[in-house]
């Protein structure tokens, strides 16, 4: 019986594992390997660091999905692992041999190697960290109220791409919150991003870009453009406007809580296993596969794929995870049981949305633009099926977003 290992149990990871084990019977075994015993929803941490929905809401276990005749989940971190030698190495296990592996290891925080961003600033690309955002920005609002010191009232998101923007929404909401804890009013919770790109929210047209932006301002979210951060130092960023030179001295925002969302790479272990990468990202074969090596499928943020005529990668997604999840399955499935591989990979976006807190969200699906309100209520809904196709209806019903008030 030929052996499948799965690493990571993300949305590209996990979603594999459902289908697979739909498509296959008696063909292959699979071990899912994952570091926790638990999925996260990637696409609501901004939610859990801003205090807004607990972790558990966007937390669910993997081994409630997992059919122990099929698969064989194991709870461990994958340290390295080779193509040559088709073994994939673990902390506290034992080397696993396989036939087809799928990495889908996700993606780390990207920090370009500024000085000081990894010792002073927080990431978000986890459960975890987030949680950590949460728990310090509640611990500087409490610092306020002995010492009066606006600095513990200071938010800083460092990178206002998609993260940064939808973090700073979820803040916003929770000025409230904030203020109760600190003992002042909502308005004197101040929240900055400071940003390089010369034009916000690249992925939208000028109108959709322009309201998220007007939006973002009606917010009282203050947002420093042209701005090239170049140093973190504690409760200090340090940047440069566009124009200037080594000469200009530098700039300086200062806050009790540092936020680091300027981007994100795809797991280093892509790198370490020698394939060719780019910010841990391999261009991928049609069929989703390293361009040498048949056996090794790479899916989700360790993998880039060209759109037809495209200059650059499709952007990471949870949508074109899951997409190339089924692609994947369908293509071992189609393997294994010695039938014509599918078409190369090809995606179709259902869509892009951007929240910007609970109820306010833009965005663009089927060639419509959607602002506000309704625009919300689509993300949520997008959230609920991403959710469906890999906790099913229980996990929807347990964890979906129904929270559609205005
Ligand atoms: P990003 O690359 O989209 O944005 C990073 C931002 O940081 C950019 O605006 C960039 O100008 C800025 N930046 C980088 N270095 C900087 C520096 N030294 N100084 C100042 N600014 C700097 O990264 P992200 O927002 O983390 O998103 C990662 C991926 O996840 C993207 O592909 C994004 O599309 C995707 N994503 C999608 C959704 C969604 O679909 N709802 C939500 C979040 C993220």
């Amino acid at each position: 019986m030929k052996h499948i290992v799965v690493l990571g149990a993300g949305y590209a990871g996990l979603r594999t594992v459902i289908r697979l084990q739909k498509l296959l019977h008696g063909q292959a075994h699979i071990t899912l390997i994952n570091q926790n015993p638990y999925h996260y929803q990637t696409t609501a941490l901004h939610e859990v660091a801003a205090g807004n929905i607990p972790p558990e809401k966007i937390c669910f276990d993997i081994a409630d999905l997992v059919d122990p005749a099929k698969t064989t989940f194991i709870v461990d971190r994958v340290s390295s692992f080779s193509p040559q030698t088709r073994l994939v190495h673990l902390i506290d296990h034992d080397d696993l041999h396989y036939d087809y592996c799928i990495v889908a290891l996700g993606f780390v925080s990207e920090t370009f190697g500024i000085e000081g961003a990894e010792e002073n600033s927080l990431p978000m690309t986890n459960v975890r960290q987030a949680m950590q955002i949460n728990e310090h920005i509640e611990n500087q609002m409490a610092a306020y109220q002995p010492n009066h010191d606006a600095n513990h009232l200071r938010i800083i998101i460092c990178g206002a791409g998609f993260t940064g923007i939808e973090l700073a929404g979820e803040l916003a909401d929770a000025r409230p919150r904030y203020a109760k804890i600190a003992g002042v009013e909502p308005g004197q919770i101040e929240i900055e991003m400071i940003d390089a790109s010369k034009r916000l929210l690249p992925m939208f047209n000028d109108a959709l870009a322009n309201y998220g932006i007007r939006l973002l301002h009606q917010l009282n979210i203050r947002i420093t453009q042209h701005a090239r951060i170049n140093k973190i130092q504690p409760d200090l960023v340090d940047y440069r406007l566009d124009g200037e030179d080594s000469t200009t001295p530098l700039h300086q925002s200062q806050a009790g809580t540092i936020i680091w969302t300027t981007g994100v790479s795809g797991s280093s272990l892509v790198g370490q296993a020698g394939l060719q990468q780019r910010r841990g990202r391999v261009m991928v074969s049609p069929h989703l596969t390293a361009p040498n090596d048949d056996q090794l499928y790479l899916i989700g943020d360790v993998a880039a794929v060209m759109p037809p005529n495209g200059k650059r990668p499709y952007p990471t997604t949870a949508q074109i995870a899951l997409s190339m999840a089924n692609y994947v399955a369908e293509d071992l499935a189609a393997r294994l049981n010695n039938r014509e591989r599918p078409d190369a990979y090809s995606y179709h976006s259902q869509g892009t949305v951007a929240s910007i807190g609970n109820t306010r969200a833009l965005g663009m699906a089927s060639g419509h633009s959607y602002m506000g309100y309704p625009a919300s209520v689509l993300k949520k809904m997008i959230m609920n099926k991403s959710l469906l196709e890999l906790g099913g209806a229980k996990q929807v019903i347990h964890k979906g977003r129904f929270d559609l008030y205005h």
